[in-house]
């Protein structure tokens, strides 16, 4: 194909905020704010967070609006340049497509990254924000959210509500500037250590930053 324009989607629309973050995301910024021009979200108040099914069906409604010529189910498996003529032959999972230029925008930090701060042999959990859906699936103990970034603050929030509805769970979050040694800039992750808290342990949802 070559002439029109295509958007190919491995998943749905907005697949990310649909089923790959955690299960309490919510977009950072208002609704005022955080929307598409000329349109609002029906089930969020203007000073309230969109829920992030609500971002995924703001952004489908918008792709509808503005016809945006998205093919979605179609994984591109590989990009080549021609050779002796201008172009590219992309290889996808739905046949080949003839592209003039591409835009690759498969998103940001694709590959998780978990440095070795915490020996294998620890007996901790340690999980990537990608993988993180809520804090069910954390044993019991101290979770320590390492980042303070957009992921880190919410998934902190989220583990410090269970934490407060339980006596045997408490979190501890340390919001961290600067570089982690191992890391890159993407590499939020989360700690959890197994165990009950004993007295002198630090109180709940205990926030700090620096
Ligand atoms: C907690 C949190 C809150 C946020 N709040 C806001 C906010 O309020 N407002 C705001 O503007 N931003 C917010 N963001 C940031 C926003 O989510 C990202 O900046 C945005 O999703 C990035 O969009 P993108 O299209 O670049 O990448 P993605 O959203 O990551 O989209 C990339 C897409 O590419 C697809 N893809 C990947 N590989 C392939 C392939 N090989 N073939 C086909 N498809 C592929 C994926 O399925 C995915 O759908 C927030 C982020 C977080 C973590």
């Amino acid at each position: 194909m070559r002439g029109a324009s295509s958007i190919l989607e491995r998943g749905r629309i907005a697949e990310r905020w649909r089923s790959q973050r955690w299960d309490s995301l919510v977009a950072n910024g208002p609704a005022w704010h955080d929307r598409f021009p000329g349109m609002e979200f029906p089930r969020t108040g203007p000073d309230d967070f969109a829920s992030k099914e609500e971002v995924a069906d703001h952004f489908v409604a918008y792709a509808k609006q503005i016809n945006a010529p998205i093919r979605c189910g179609v994984e591109v498996k590989l990009g080549q340049r021609n050779v002796g003529r201008p172009g590219f032959r992309v290889e996808t999972s739905d046949g080949v497509v003839e592209a003039n230029s591409i835009v690759a925008a498969t998103g940001p930090f694709q590959i998780p990254v978990i440095p070795l701060v915490v020996p294998g042999d620890a007996g901790m959990l340690q999980i990537h924000s990608s993988a993180y859906r809520n804090p069910e699936q954390l044993p019991k103990g101290a979770v320590l959210v390492v980042g303070a970034g957009s992921s880190g603050v919410q998934i902190a929030d989220d583990s410090s509500a269970l934490a407060s509805a339980s006596t045997f769970r408490w979190a501890l979050t340390i919001a961290r500037r600067g570089p982690i040694a191992g890391a890159t800039s993407a590499g939020g992750w989360a700690s959890s250590a197994s165990g009950t808290p004993r007295p002198r342990d630090p109180a709940p949802n205990t926030s700090r930053s620096r």
